[in-house]
């Protein structure tokens, strides 16, 4: 080891952080938008603040550009990544799969103690949401969708879940038009009453649409269309005729 290498080892030595606590603070913050997307991750002030070497930042980098939550970029480093439409709409299309296969399968073994973790979420997330606290609102509504998933007791699935509901942060992030809606908490509640009825059908079809709700309420097609007011654009109405013709 090098006298510099040396140095470097006892400066991070304080460290009581695993690349996996990392990884899981990064993370979170990317979930919850402290970290909004196209975010530049310097490398250095990160390892600094989490008193990591750089090699285990990288391996924390390594593994959020692989689940796509981080791009990295040659000669410019880390950035959180920015969805385009294209990739949005794929999220939202993988999660109506994966997602109507779970409901199903969930819907299978659901138990009281299951039960009684969803309404323990629903309950947590109204508190947030009646004091304002909408990130831990959201939070909790993108839990229900990862509580519905371990429900369904298939890891491969769960994981999935997991990556898409995380991904689907940066989507709404980048495009949503109605702010703070990421969940319709009312279709939570339904789709509870559902699985308990053993409407097994009806649970399916409402997640899809629940998701699907979702998918349309982002602005996703930012192109010119018939709804678009281009006279209040162009701020076109608000000039009278004879303004225009005088000198
Ligand atoms: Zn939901």
């Amino acid at each position: 080891m090098t006298k510099s290498s040396e140095a470097k080892a006892a400066k991070y030595a304080a460290s009581d952080l695993s690349v996996k606590d990392v990884y899981r603070s990064v993370m979170d913050a990317i979930v919850d938008q402290r970290l909004l997307p196209g975010t530049r991750l310097n490398e250095l002030a990160m390892c600094e603040a989490f008193k990591i070497s750089r090699r285990e930042m990288e391996r924390v980098f390594a593994r959020l550009t692989f689940e796509k939550m981080v791009r990295l970029v040659p000669n410019r480093g880390a950035f959180v990544a920015s969805p385009d439409a294209r990739e949005a709409r794929e999220i939202f299309a993988a999660r109506k799969t994966i997602e109507a296969g779970i409901v199903e399968l969930a819907a299978a073994r659901a138990s009281g103690a299951d039960f009684k973790a969803l309404s323990k979420n629903m309950a947590e997330e109204d508190a947030h949401r009646r004091a304002g606290r909408m990130r831990e609102a959201i939070k909790l509504s993108g839990q229900f969708h990862l509580l519905l998933s371990s429900i369904a007791d298939n890891t491969i699935l769960a994981d999935q879940v997991r990556q898409l509901v995380a991904r689907t942060s940066l989507v709404t992030s980048l495009y949503d038009n109605a702010s703070e809606m990421v969940c319709w908490h009312d279709d939570h509640h339904k789709l509870i009453d559902h699985l308990r009825a053993h409407q097994t059908k009806r649970a399916v079809d409402l997640m899809r649409r629940h998701l699907d709700d979702l998918e349309e309420s982002l602005d996703l097609d930012r192109s010119i269309s018939k709804k678009t007011n281009l006279r209040a654009i162009f701020g076109l109405d608000a000039a009278k005729p004879e303004s225009i013709s005088k000198p």
